[in-house]
């Protein structure tokens, strides 16, 4: 898809250019010895834009530090700061970073107001050459939208169609948008939806693709490449995040393996898809960044409904990831950021040897309290940090059990599931 060119510091991104491997980091900002060597681990690893959550105008303040301190030590990567709810921070750091994210709809919970800051916004990131990401999750939709719509991929793209205009009305193009979804095919009608209307009305940005909260592990890998891939492959995404609940240097090689695999066109091989460097990939991560991104994108699309393959439990996770056949439960989990207030990558793996039994279940396990219960989605059940050592489990979008010491918590949510079960 030919879009607009976006610059994003010493990032061009659209156009004719190469897709560019993008990753977050975990660390809290405020710990900046941390973040900034995070961030430097990320670069290394060939991460070409790094994301730092920004929940506090306190945390701009190290922000910008760290941004100096980055660029002191020689790096180019453009850093990217997230911020959720506050236009106040948002204005903040777009004087500090060389690009935001944010989802506009979450500024002011009346729409109006929300548009206004949206617009004041828009007038500081002109003011400073800073580019931004409208970054709309399937979870976490205005209620504006869903009133009007619905939670349907369709849905996500009108939403999303209508702070694209008023970029446009604005005349402001610096613009990357991203309709992420833990579900691989929401997350793909909307991406699709989203191309269509942009060609429409004759204003196509840069995507960023993403599965949200795709978990950890081979799942992880395999639910983010079978989607990715499948949109790439028509044309469609500019930068990829691959989510992970792990260590966000692991995030780069994959991110990496995705925009070589369909970003360079003068290593195309006999099957028409580039040759990505391996070089930072284990072989059994080659072996599965390849099944994922040579049967997905055909499981997807309905083309096929079956693929020869000898390792059973590869095939089962790439069609789970498809939503074509369902094995285990299916996680939801966050990959984590500054917010966190637990070890959530170890929660979840004991979550995960816990739960693996049930069947036709869905269960989250998010990070904080602030954004995890809204982007857990249609997850049947939650396990929510809330800080201090506390857990919230949630029935659907329920707060069921709240307060809950988190050396007890994982034995209350097998015990909320196996209640459900046995009624
Ligand atoms: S849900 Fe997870 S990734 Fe999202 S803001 Fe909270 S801790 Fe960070």
């Amino acid at each position: 898809m030919n879009t607009r060119e976006v610059t994003i510091g010493s990032v061009k991104m659209g156009a004719h250019h190469p897709i560019v491997p993008q990753t977050m980091l975990n660390t809290h900002t405020a710990d900046i010895e941390a973040t900034l060597s995070q961030a430097v681990r990320v670069a290394d690893a060939g991460a070409q834009l790094i994301r730092i959550t920004v929940p506090t105008l306190k945390d701009v303040e190290c922000l910008s530090v760290i941004h100096e301190r980055f660029r002191a030590l020689g790096y180019r990567q453009p850093l990217v700061a997230d911020v959720h709810f506050s236009s106040e921070i948002a204005i903040a750091a777009a004087k500090v970073v060389e690009k935001v994210r944010i989802n506009p709809g979450n500024f002011h919970p009346r729409h109006e107001m929300a548009r206004e800051r949206f617009a004041q916004f828009l007038e500081v990131c002109k003011a400073h050459g800073t580019a931004i990401r409208i970054g709309l999750n399937h979870g976490s939709l205005g209620s504006y939208i869903l009133d009007k719509y619905g939670a349907t991929p369709q849905a996500m793209a009108l939403a999303a169609m209508e702070w694209i205009e008023m970029c446009d009305q604005a005349q402001f193009y610096q613009v990357v948008v991203s309709l992420k979804a833990s579900n691989t095919v929401i997350m793909i009608e909307a991406y699709r939806a989203l191309s269509r209307l942009m060609q429409e009305e004759g204003l196509v940005f840069p995507l960023h693709l993403g599965v949200t909260e795709a978990g950890n592990g081979d799942t992880g890998r395999i639910k983010s490449c079978v989607a990715i891939a499948t949109l790439l492959e028509e044309g469609i995404g500019n930068t990829v995040r691959v989510s992970l609940t792990e260590d966000p240097v692991n995030e780069v090689p994959v991110a990496r393996y995705l925009a070589e695999r369909y970003g360079m066109a003068d290593q195309v091989g006999h099957d028409g898809h580039a040759r990505p460097d391996r070089a930072s990939l284990s072989e059994h991560e080659a072996t599965i960044l390849d099944a994922a991104c040579t049967w997905g994108p055909k499981l997807l699309n309905r083309e096929i409904d079956d693929f020869p393959c000898p390792d059973t439990s590869l095939k089962e996770e790439i069609l789970q990831a498809c939503r074509r056949k369902f094995f285990k439960p299916e996680y939801i989990a966050c990959p984590g950021c500054g917010r966190t207030l637990y070890n959530l990558e170890k929660t979840f793996n004991t979550v995960k040897e816990r739960t693996g039994h049930f069947r036709n279940v869905v269960i989250a396990v998010m990070g904080c309290i602030v954004n995890g219960p809204g982007e857990m989605a249609d997850a049947d059940y939650g396990y929510v940090g809330e800080g201090r050592g506390l857990v919230t489990l949630y029935k659907g979008k329920s707060p069921v059990l709240r307060h809950i010491p988190e050396d007890e918590a994982v034995d209350k949510l097998v015990e909320l599931i196996q209640s459900d079960r046995a009624e």
